[in-house]
Parts: C-alpha cells; sequence; structure tokens
C-alpha cells in the first residue's frame, strides 16, 4: 500500500462518529496517531492507529506518564505548530518529528460534570482538560497549515473534502474558528465554577432569583477586578439591580450637570421621578407628603428626594431611590416612613445608615456605589440565546451644550435658565427610561412621564395626564383633604389620584371605599373646576427621546402647559411639527440625539 503521507493526531473525549472518521482518514492514507481511550476505540474499529507518542524519538518515554499526560509534549505540538518553513523543517527533521496536518479533539464534559447535584470540588478539577485544549489551541493557531475538527458533526463534510483532495483555506478558518469558540466557552464554565466557589463578593453576589420567582439561580457579576458597589443591607434582587444601575447613572449625570444634589425614584427600569435639591414652597411640602418634616431645607439632597418621590407618589410606591450623595438623617427619615424597596448612593452618614437598615423588618435594601465607576465602553446581553453588544450611550447632556438649536420661534429665540435646567433633567430621565419616553419637567424636577409606550403619542399622553393629575394636587381642594386619622400614606395617595384623576366613580364598592378614607368627602372636580385649573399651568418643558412623528404630540403637550419641547428632528412631518409649535408659542429646540433605552 502507499505509505502514509499525512498524520491527524485525535483524542476525543465525545466519541460520536469517530468510527466513521477513522475509516474515511485511513481510506484517504492518513497515519493515525491517538490518545489512550480514543485509539483503543479505533482499534477495537479495525483501524490502523498509533499511539501519538509515535511521533517522536522519544520511544515509550511519554507513554510512561500517567494518565493526566497523554498529549503533552513538546514533539506533539511541535508538529502541529511548525510551519511550511525551512527553519521549521530543518527543527522537525533534527528531531525526527513529522508534521501534523488534523487535530481532532473534544473536551472533558465539565459543564455537565458541574450541573451534577452535589458536585465535589475534585471531581469539578478532574474534569478540566489541559491536553486537550492545548492541541485545540495550537492545532486553530496553525490553521494557516493544519485542519481542526472539534465538533463531531463536521466530520463528515471534512471527510468529503479530503475525498476531493484537500481542505480549502475558508473551511480551516471556519474549524480554527469553531475550536476558539470551543476552548472560550469551555474556560467560561470553568472560571465560572470557581466564581461561585472562590470569588470574593466583590467579584460575584448571587441574587436571591431572576426577573421572577421562578427564574433561579441568579447572580450578578463582573469580569472585573470587583463590582462596582457593596451591599450594605438586605439582599439585592435581579429587578432591585435593573434599577438601581440605571437610577444611579441618572442622578450622577443630573449631578454632573447642574451641580445640585440629585434624587430619582425608579419602578420597573424606569423613573417615577427625578428631581435636583433646590427649595420647596409651602404647597409643594403639602403635596409631596414632606411638610412635617424638621430641617429639610437644610439637605438639598433630601429635597431633591422630596421632589422625585413627590411627583408621582402612587407610581413610586415600593421605589428603588438613587442619590447623588451621601445619604444624610433628614433623608434617611424620610424614607424611612415610605414603602421603598432599596437605595443606591455613593455613601451613608452613620445615623442614616442606621435608620436604613431597620426598614423593612430589617431587609431594606442598602447599597453603596463607588462613585468614580466608569463602566467599560462595551455593553452585552443574552437574548433568546444570542449575544448582542453596543457601545455604552455616553452622550453627556449638559444645559449649556445639549439645547442651543433652538427651531422655534424664528423671531429672537432664547430659553431661560429654568427651561434649560428642566429640559436637561426630562432629558437625563429619558436616557434611562424605557422607550417610547416622554417627559415632562417643571421647578427642577420631573412632574409626568410616559415611559415603555409603543407609539409616542401614547407617551405625550400619560406623561401629560400625569402633569395634569400632578397639577390637580396643587388645587384648594387636593391640598385640604380631611382624612380619616391613622389613613397609611399609600392609601391617601391612592385617593388622591383617583380624585386628581377625575375617575371617582359615581357610585358602588369603590366609591364607598375612597369615600370611607375622609372624614370629609372632597366633592369631585367638575369638568369646568379641572379646566378651569388646568389652565394655570404653564412653563413645562417637554423632552422626548426620538423625533415627533405628527403634530398631534406637539398639541397635546401645549394642553398640559408646554413652553419648552426638545426633541431630536428627522420625521417627515418635521416642518409641520414645526410650524404647530410656533403657532402655539411653544419654544422647540431640535436635541441632536435618539436616546432610546432598552
Ligand atoms: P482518551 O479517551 O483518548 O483517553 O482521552 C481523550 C480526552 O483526553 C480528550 O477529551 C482530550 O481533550 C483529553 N486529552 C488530550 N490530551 C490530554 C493530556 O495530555 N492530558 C489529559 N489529562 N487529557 C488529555
Amino acid at each position: 500500500s502507499n505509505k502514509p503521507t499525512k498524520i491527524a493526531i485525535i483524542s476525543v473525549y465525545d466519541k460520536t462518529n469517530l468510527r466513521h472518521l477513522a475509516e474515511g482518514l485511513v481510506k484517504n492514507n492518513v497515519r493515525l496517531l491517538a490518545s489512550g481511550g480514543t485509539s483503543r476505540m479505533i482499534r477495537e474499529a479495525g483501524f490502523p492507529v498509533e499511539c501519538v507518542c509515535n511521533n517522536e524519538n522519544a520511544g515509550d518515554a511519554l507513554c510512561c506518564y500517567t494518565g493526566r499526560v497523554k498529549t503533552l509534549h513538546p514533539a506533539v505540538h511541535a508538529g502541529i505548530l511548525a510551519r511550511n518553513l525551512e527553519s521549521d523543517e530543518k527543527d522537525l527533521a533534527e528531531q525526527h518529528i513529522a508534521k501534523v496536518d488534523y487535530v481532532v479533539c473534544n473536551l472533558y464534559p465539565f459543564k455537565q460534570t458541574v450541573e451534577k447535584i452535589d458536585v465535589t470540588m475534585e471531581e469539578a478539577t478532574e474534569e478540566i482538560d489541559i491536553g486537550g485544549v492545548t492541541l485545540l489551541r495550537s492545532a486553530a493557531k496553525n490553521h494557516g497549515r493544519c485542519t481542526v475538527l472539534s465538533d463531531p458533526n463536521d466530520y463528515h463534510d471534512f471527510l468529503q473534502l479530503l475525498d476531493r483532495g484537500s481542505v480549502p483555506e475558508q473551511i480551516r478558518q471556519a474549524y480554527a474558528l469553531k475550536a476558539f469558540e470551543h476552548t472560550a466557552d469551555y474556560d467560561a464554565a470553568v472560571s465560572d465554577f470557581f466564581r461561585k466557589k472562590y470569588a470574593t463578593n466583590t467579584q460575584h453576589i448571587p441574587l436571591r432569583y431572576g426577573i421572577n420567582p421562578h427564574q433561579s439561580p441568579a447572580a450578578a457579576c463582573t469580569k472585573e477586578s470587583r463590582i462596582p458597589f457593596k451591599v450594605l443591607n438586605g439582599a439585592p434582587g435581579y429587578v432591585n439591580l435593573l434599577d438601581a444601575l440605571n437610577a444611579w447613572p441618572l442622578v450622577k449625570e443630573l449631578k454632573d450637570a447642574l451641580g445640585l444634589p440629585s434624587a430619582a425614584s425608579f419602578k420597573h427600569v424606569s423613573p417615577t421621578g427625578a428631581a435636583i435639591g433646590i427649595p420647596l414652597d409651602a404647597r409643594e411640602r403639602k403635596v409631596y407628603m414632606c411638610d412635617d418634616i424638621d430641617g429639610l431645607s437644610s439637605s438639598a439632597l433630601a429635597m431633591a428626594y422630596c421632589r422625585a418621590r413627590g411627583a408621582d407618589r402612587m407610581s413610586s410606591f415600593g421605589d428603588v431611590i438613587a442619590l447623588s450623595d451621601n445619604v444624610d438623617l433628614v433623608t434617611a427619615k424620610i424614607i424611612s416612613r415610605e414603602v421603598s424597596d432599596g437605595i443606591i448612593a455613593p455613601g451613608y452618614e452613620a445615623e442614616a445608615l442606621e435608620i436604613l437598615s431597620k426598614k423593612k423588618g430589617g431587609k431594606y435594601l442598602v447599597l453603596e456605589i463607588d462613585r468614580s465607576y466608569t463602566p467599560p465602553a462595551m455593553e452585552t446581553r443574552t437574548v433568546y440565546g444570542v449575544t448582542l453588544t453596543q457601545g455604552r450611550n455616553d452622550f453627556v447632556i449638559h444645559p449649556k451644550e445639549t439645547f442651543t438649536n433652538i427651531r422655534t420661534p424664528k423671531d429672537s429665540p432664547s430659553l431661560p435658565d429654568s427651561a434649560l435646567r428642566d429640559l436637561t433633567i426630562a432629558t437625563i430621565a429619558l436616557k434611562y427610561t424605557q422607550s417610547n419616553s416622554v417627559a415632562y419637567a417643571a421647578n427642577g424636577q420631573i412632574v409626568g412621564l410616559g415611559a415603555g409606550q409603543q407609539s409616542r403619542i401614547h407617551c405625550t399622553r400619560l406623561a401629560g395626564d400625569k402633569t395634569d393629575n400632578w397639577w390637580m394636587r396643587f388645587h384648594e381642594r387636593a391640598l385640604n383633604l380631611k382624612f380619616k386619622k391613622g389613613l397609611k400614606r399609600p392609601e391617601k395617595s391612592n385617593s388622591i389620584d383617583l380624585l386628581c384623576s377625575g375617575l371617582v366613580p359615581k357610585d358602588g364598592d369603590e366609591r364607598d371605599d375612597f369615600e370611607r378614607n375622609f372624614d370629609e368627602v372632597p366633592m369631585p372636580f367638575s369638568q369646568e373646576e379641572r379646566e378651569a385649573w388646568l389652565k394655570e399651568l404653564n412653563g413645562i418643558a417637554v423632552s422626548s427621546d426620538a423625533f415627533f412623528p405628527f403634530t398631534d404630540n406637539i398639541f397635546r403637550a401645549d394642553r398640559s402647559g408646554a413652553k419648552f419641547i426638545a426633541a431630536p428632528m428627522g420625521s417627515n412631518n418635521d416642518e409641520a411639527v414645526l410650524r404647530t409649535a410656533e403657532s402655539l408659542g411653544i419654544t422647540f429646540v431640535e436635541q441632536s440625539t435618539r436616546l432610546f433605552h432598552h
């Protein structure tokens, strides 16, 4: 028979299709070298096979090593890694080593092993493949000459190519990539296992469960040296972290942009409120239910939180709070009597931490974020098994830079500082709101926010309706409600919301429930009263995370007192949108950057 001209090294844990492979290789006159179990099976199938150690002059020495060292030998890797260069060929000849043309290898079942319940550290460790990973890596590295097969499903096509003569470069490239992916995936499984065992809680935090209770296990981890926050109290859930890790950059950017302590209140990964710490007048204190707080005006951070929490008290029920500054005692006291799930802030005064740690029977989540942390430029997530990557949204919103392109009015355009401030708040809030989104702001805070709607007009309406509701709460009647003594804060907020949104039923059980909350039942607002009061709403700043496709948005915003609107352009209706803004006396600013967020 012909003298074999090519050499294959085979070392496979998964022996699927191995017989078929050996048969095809031998038919093509390829000399087979294999590791222990693999060679046994090939030999039993009736094909000629030698031990891997036969590829060099060390004789049996290699095979005398323990089972732990099978293919790990310079001679094996010299044969794989040698290039078609004179110098490499000379070295091989001197050592009587032949070039290896094909490497077939798949790895120990590390993943399956560690998935077993009660797997011991020793069992797991034994499944860490060293030689196989090295074989794959060597062959994949030298794929310019060498073909590497890491998937038994590829043997068939490979053999067909061999029957026709050779393996084309493009195919070798595809196989090399597959081998690299195989080892990368394997190493990820190994590091994952050891991360769970050995990582300090600075790199890996087990979570109670995922988005829903049946989604477990769940964890938060980082490939960097440490997670940028510490858990000071409680145990975070998955959604808590989604909220906290969106809310924190929001308040950080708000403070950077406007120079004042900032706060956000998050629910379901969108803000219910966001604000900077500017003084509250008597009415605001009342509406935001903080008129009984001593020393409120001494803490800008506390004022920021009162505004963030106060904007939509009903939605904020059970929020995750983000604060831009170290949490002081006043702020902690305000938080302590609200229903809330957790907080993220760069630091806590000792007394504040003590108060917060007692909330929820001691389970209140308290996270301390590293203020100096900057996330990596690239973001990765997996959806339905597909990994998506993107550059992080690092667009900076700044009152002096972001709102300079004023499109209407055409004559003497200008924006007062208060509008620049409120547009900045609205736009930064949108950057961390589920899209589509539209935000209305006034007095240094969000007053209405529409999140996660599939159509823009629904966002604009939702945010407008919330703004109307917010404003109705400043009506004399809403300010002077006579609640039953001992009525809880959330129940008060719910009653106020029902009254102010004009949804108090005429009769029935819900009406009775409503009435039971009061010593003196308030009259629902008549249509005329609503309209008259809402007419007073003015000077609102509105921002949109993408362009307005139709003029209806401008008309709707106008009905809730919009005087300033910022939005990207790019719709077919841009001209009509601008014309509408102009005719309604609205200052329209073209904002350069779309800010979708999901
Ligand atoms: P076999 O069944 O042929 O004895 O072993 C095949 C397995 O051994 C493959 O999964 C391969 O990745 C792995 N392997 C290859 N070289 C070495 C080595 O030098 N040491 C060890 N422990 N395993 C190896």
